[in-house]
């Protein structure tokens, strides 16, 4: 019965997962308590992730239209960027961001505790000496950011560190082929910083569909990102005040102010107390959860990136919504489906992608697929210096030609893809998008007009 506990929730981790939890639940009445162990609310996503990166990335949109005024006719002269300047603005942003939360908990009677949590049982949690009990518990501790074991990895920095940059570098090397590797390159390179994006294959986002990578990479390339493919550093080591990555085959890129390592992430779980509440990991350590977020022990849920499933904000929030939903408002069933998330991918120009890839397509529908694209300058662009090109891709199947993917890339890419992932969730086909009058003139018509 939850009134033998001191709460009917807890959640562990005040990041996108844990506060959306706790807040749903603690809107329906439940009595809930938010333990996080960083000085401020907010988790990856608003102290060190999407927030802080999407205002670099503006600034970096910034940087560009500046260099395409000329087009439309003004004589624009750039005194500088400072850096310093925008880093503070943003910070002060985040912080007001920090606070709003504190307060959007506190209206749904949600209580904060500051500190480390660790398990003690599948109703406790300790912090700092202190037991916990509650009905049901949230693991919510997301993850951080890898570092190669290799020599010298410790001249190197994550995207932690990257936000920690008061003054901007003059040359950065970033390695890795995800989200954050190609976002930070590409941020970079338009603000000025003289970029080497360093990958250990051919291409980078190799789950992403194919015109995606291959498009992307022209660009990034026409910007004037060096991109060094098949390069796996094997050291780093420092000259003076600059740092050489050397490779595995002993290629050395030299003389860098930073490295960036952007390998990857792994889940918060060594510290959590997980064996003594009985709750398995996989290899990897991320925390396996069946379709309602419960883990293998039935008082304790997990949601977010700990479950290493589509690490992205607002699927951390969905999914822990939709738990609140069906336990503290009887929405019975209510659980998150994982199957077409849109997300878009913050580079210069930006991408966003929702269903199967090309090659996924074939692989499970095979010859009923079928392909419709577009490459073209978007009429922004028909007057810029520096052309940008814009993809779309349509993949259908059967003869109702059904949709089930879309991949853009190009000027407002990530604006576009949020309500065309609507229709695909309703089941939309080639013939509703045809039948859909175009909004003219726009970008985001050509897909409703692919013949
Ligand atoms: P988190 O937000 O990481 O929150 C976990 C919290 O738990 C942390 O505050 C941590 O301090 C706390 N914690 C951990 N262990 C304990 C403990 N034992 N006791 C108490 N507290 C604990 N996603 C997008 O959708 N769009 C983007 O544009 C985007 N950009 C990103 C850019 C970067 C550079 C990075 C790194 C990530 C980005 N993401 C983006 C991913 C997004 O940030 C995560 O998917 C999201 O934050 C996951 O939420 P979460 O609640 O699982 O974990
Ligand atoms: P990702 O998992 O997306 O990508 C990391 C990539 O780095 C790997 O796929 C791998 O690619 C490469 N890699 C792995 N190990 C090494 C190594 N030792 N040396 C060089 N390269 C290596 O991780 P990220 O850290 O970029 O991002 C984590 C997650 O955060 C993302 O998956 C995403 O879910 C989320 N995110 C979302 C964003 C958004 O929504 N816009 C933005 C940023 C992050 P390969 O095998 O090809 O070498």
């Amino acid at each position: 019965m939850s009134h033998n506990y001191d709460f009917d929730l807890i959640a562990i981790g005040g990041g996108s997962g844990g506060i959306a939890t706790a807040n749903r639940a603690g809107s329906y009445g439940a009595r809930a308590l938010v333990i996080e162990s960083d000085e401020v609310l907010g988790g990856t996503c608003v102290n060190r992730g999407c927030v802080p990166k999407k205002v670099m990335w503006y600034g970096g949109a910034m940087a560009h239209s500046l260099r395409d005024a000329v087009g439309y006719g003004f004589d624009v002269t750039v005194n500088g960027f400072d850096w310093s300047a925008l880093v503070e603005k943003r910070e002060q942003y985040i912080s007001n961001i920090n606070n709003a939360y504190a307060n959007y908990l506190g209206k749904n009677n949600v209580e904060i505790l500051s500190g480390r949590a660790k398990l003690v049982d599948a109703h406790t949690v300790e912090v700092k000496g202190k037991k916990y009990s509650a009905e049901r518990i949230v693991l919510a501790p997301g993850g951080y950011a890898r570092v190669p074991e290799i020599p010298g990895s410790e001249l190197g920095v994550t995207s932690d560190g990257f936000f920690e940059f008061k003054t901007q570098p003059s040359r950065v090397l970033v390695l890795g082929a995800g989200y954050i590797a190609v976002e930070l390159a590409g941020m970079l390179n338009a603000m000025g910083t003289k970029v080497t994006l360093g990958i250990r294959h051919g291409s980078f986002l190799r789950e992403f569909d194919l015109m995606l990578q291959e498009r992307l990479t022209e660009e990034m390339l026409s910007d004037g990102v060096e991109i060094k493919t098949h390069f796996t550093a094997a050291s780093l080591e420092r000259k003076g005040d600059l740092i050489t990555a050397v490779g595995e085959d002993g290629e050395r890129l030299e003389d860098y102010d930073a490295v960036i390592f952007a390998v990857g992430r792994s889940p918060s779980t060594s510290d959590l107390g997980l064996e003594a509440a009985g709750v398995e990991v996989d290899k990897r350590g991320y925390i396996p959860v069946d379709k309602y977020q419960q883990t293998n022990v039935p008082s304790i849920f997990a949601i977010g990136d700990v479950t290493g499933q589509a690490e992205l904000t607002p699927v951390a929030i969905a999914a822990g919504r939709r738990l609140a939903d069906r336990i503290y408002d009887n929405q019975e069933g209510r659980h998150l489906d994982y199957s077409l998330i849109p997300t878009a991918v913050f580079s210069h120009p930006p991408m966003a992608t929702v269903g199967l890839t090309e090659a996924q397509a074939r692989e499970q529908y095979g010859d009923a697929v079928k392909v419709y694209q577009s490459n073209f300058t978007a009429m922004y662009n028909s007057f810029t210096p520096h052309k940008t090109k814009t993809g779309m891709k349509l993949i259908v199947t059967g003869t109702e030609e059904k949709v089930i993917g879309i991949h853009m890339i190009g000027l407002a890419s990530d604006e576009m893809l949020q309500g065309f992932a609507v229709a695909m969730r309703m089941g939309a086909t080639k013939r509703d998008f045809d039948d859909t009058i175009a909004i003219h003139p726009t970008s985001s018509e050509e897909l409703v007009t692919l013949r």
